[in-house]
């Protein structure tokens, strides 16, 4: 059995997906907070899924979760994850983020569970010495957000030197789109990224998409980002898993699509997918924002012989497609 924190969200949710269409057995541990039981009720039609509502920083819960069972291995998703609300609260995010890890980490160890994917980000890199970006890159980061994933990270390399444990970091670029068959999506409440955004504009009454600032040193005078479909990289997760169970070691892997778009570019496939014109207001640049992120992907594709096969029109088609279920399912939002 596959112990997945954090499986009732937005990335979480498409790997558990992925591992149970390859036959795995899922407990999933999320405390909810951001995350939603429907989308744990639709994974269950799907395999053998087991469900614990818990949050980490509760270390009694997780030992008994992880004691009481066969676990295998985990994949590690539970964690808060909004660039902006880091830096104003960064008590929240340390506490929620590493002392959470920690108490996972103890439980796993203890019950001799050694294998463990581990959502990373982009954001350990902070801002671009170059690009495309490759794991190489110097690791610093510019929010805390980045820095809870970077200790992390690090608090992984001591734990496999000293106990043994291996670990995969997987440091997604933007993920995108959502499951192919409308049955999960990304569904966050804020919504902050740019695709949900542009595309919930489109609905009825709601707010006019804002675009953040069109006087970057790029092409068109927006940032350009890596866009990564869900669903190719629920695959990542799984062939590291793979790669865990075959003896791998502790490894680092970055996952993007080593192209980069624009927002503008980003915002002209949308229009193509919703078939209209949208409203669009120009604002000035949002803080924080780094103009180029792009990933070099060939280290995963090398070890991992994983490979990102969807377009970024399939992110957006996919995307529109959950909209518009989450607007039949919340007409007010
Ligand atoms: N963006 C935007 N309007 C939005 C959300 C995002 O113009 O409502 C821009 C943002 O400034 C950045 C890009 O879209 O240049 C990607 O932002 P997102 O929040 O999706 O991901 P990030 O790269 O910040 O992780």
């Amino acid at each position: 059995m596959i112990l997945v924190t954090g499986g009732a969200g937005y990335v979480g949710s498409h790997c558990v997906l992925e591992l149970l269409k390859n036959a795995y057995d899922v407990l999933i541990f999320d405390n909810l907070s951001t995350g939603h039981i429907e989308t744990v009720k639709t994974l269950k039609k799907f395999g053998n899924v087991e469900f614990i509502k818990g949050d980490l920083l509760d270390e009694k819960l997780i030992m008994n979760a992880v004691s009481g069972r066969n676990i295998d291995a985990v994949l590690h998703f539970a964690a808060y994850s909004q660039v902006g609300e880091s830096v104003v609260n960064p008590q929240k995010y340390y506490i929620n983020n590493v002392c959470g890890t920690l108490n996972l980490l103890k439980a796993i160890l203890e019950n001799d569970v050694k294998k463990i994917v581990f959502s990373s980000t982009a954001a350990t890199y902070g801002n671009p010495k170059y690009v495309p970006i490759d794991e190489n890159h110097p690791q610093e980061p510019i929010n805390t957000y980045g820095r809870t994933k970077l200790f992390i990270e690090k608090i992984m390399d001591d734990y496999d030197k000293a106990y043994g444990l291996k670990s995969v970091r997987l440091r997604y670029f933007n993920v995108a789109g959502a499951n192919s068959d409308g049955k999960i999506g990304e569904w966050h409440d804020p919504e902050t990224h740019l695709i949900p955004n542009i595309l919930k504009s489109t609905f009825g009454n709601r707010k006019t998409f804002e675009m953040f600032g069109d006087d970057y040193e790029t092409k068109d005078g927006t940032c350009v980002r890596d866009y990564i479909n869900v669903e190719d990289l629920a695959k990542a997760h799984f062939l590291a898993l793979k790669y865990l169970e075959n003896g791998g070691n502790t490894d680092f892997f970055n996952l993007g699509t080593k192209e980069g778009n624009t927002v503008k570019e980003v915002f002209s496939v949308c229009e193509q997918v919703v078939g209209k014109s949208i409203a669009v207001d120009i604002k000035p640049r949002r803080d924080g924002d780094t103009t180029i992120l792009v990933a070099d992907n060939t280290k995963a594709k090398k070890v991992l012989g994983w490979s990102p096969e969807k377009s970024l029109h399939d992110c957006i088609e996919t995307a529109y497609n959950w909209e518009k279920i989450l607007a039949n399912k919340n007409p007010q939002k």
